[in-house]
């Protein structure tokens, strides 16, 4: 990685500007990350998260949309770069159609439930061998949990895995934490006795299949082997696709890009890990928006 690091301070209170304007006032470090991958966009790849990375985080999990901008700059890039995917926890479905893939018509990927599904402009999805097998066990799981967890936390059933949010709950920080916690061990316990794996993320707990895929392995599946790789986040769930780029990098002749989304959400190991720090899902979309003005002028 040649991009050097640049952590925004507070921006507490702060007024986010539009997509639009930040691509007029990338900083230094912004265009270096940007060159990397212009440089060589037929051997470049790029890879984003979708909630909290170019959709704002929302309440409701279904009102969840990307920025203005976000898609039709996505869809641009998608055809100049190798590859460009959406990579997320929510069901391939839901980000085709939050993608419009279908009016598009790009080669934008969209790849759900964290590298288990993917899902075309045609409308199917297509899932990973065994991944099937295991919808009995996410049902049981999914009424198991609606049993069990406190009142007020929703249970999303998503066929492949179970995610239970609780962003929706208005309380005072303490009790937050305490519902958080007390989500936390039941999800736990839950996923000890069907053999899941829990995956904490903000403001909610997943249960996932133990098939030892997730954003990173799919990073390394799409990246391995092209010259330049790229992965924007904002979750823990990020990190595995943040780690797949350390471990790409030691081939020679591939460099990568680590871009985390800032928040007050975001986790600081995220942070830390990252080459550049943007300043939330608006500033995200103005680099992708950015990105796509520089390849159409090469
Ligand atoms: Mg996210």
């Amino acid at each position: 990685m040649t991009v050097s690091r640049a952590v925004p301070g507070s921006n507490a209170g702060r007024v986010e500007s539009t997509g639009a304007r930040e691509a007029r006032r990338l900083t230094t470090t912004e265009s270096s990350a940007l060159e990397l991958l212009a440089e060589v966009p037929e051997r470049a790849g790029l890879c984003c998260d979708f909630d909290g990375t170019i959709a704002p985080m929302v309440l409701d999990p279904q009102a969840a949309r990307a920025l203005p901008g976000a898609l039709a700059a996505l869809h641009d890039i998608a055809r100049e770069l190798a590859v460009v995917a959406a990579i997320s926890g929510r069901p391939a479905a839901f980000l085709a159609d939050r993608l419009e893939l279908e009016s598009y018509r790009s080669l934008l990927r969209a790849i759900g439930l964290h590298g288990l599904e993917e899902s075309f402009s045609d409308g199917t999805v297509r899932l990973r061998a065994g991944v099937s097998a295991w919808r009995p066990v996410i049902e049981a799981v999914s009424d198991q949990l609606r049993a069990t967890l406190p009142s007020g936390v929703e249970v999303e059933d998503k066929a492949y895995g179970v995610t239970a949010h609780w962003r929706s709950i208005i309380a005072s920080d303490t009790e937050l934490e305490s519902i958080a916690a007390q989500v936390t061990e039941v999800v736990r316990a839950v996923a000890a006795e069907h053999g899941l794996v829990p995956r904490p993320g903000k403001a909610m707990v997943e249960l996932a299949l133990p098939l030892g895929i997730d954003k990173g392995t799919v990073v390394t599946e799409l990246c391995g082997g092209l010259e330049r790789a790229a992965f924007l986040g904002d979750d823990a769930g990020d990190l595995f696709a943040f780690r797949a780029l350390d471990e790409l990098k030691v081939a020679p002749g591939l460099l990568t890009l680590k871009v985390a989304v800032g928040g007050a959400e975001v986790p600081q190991e995220l942070v830390e890990a990252a080459d550049l720090v943007l300043d939330g899902p608006r500033a995200a979309v103005g680099f992708l928006v950015a990105l796509a003005a520089r390849l159409h002028l090469s």
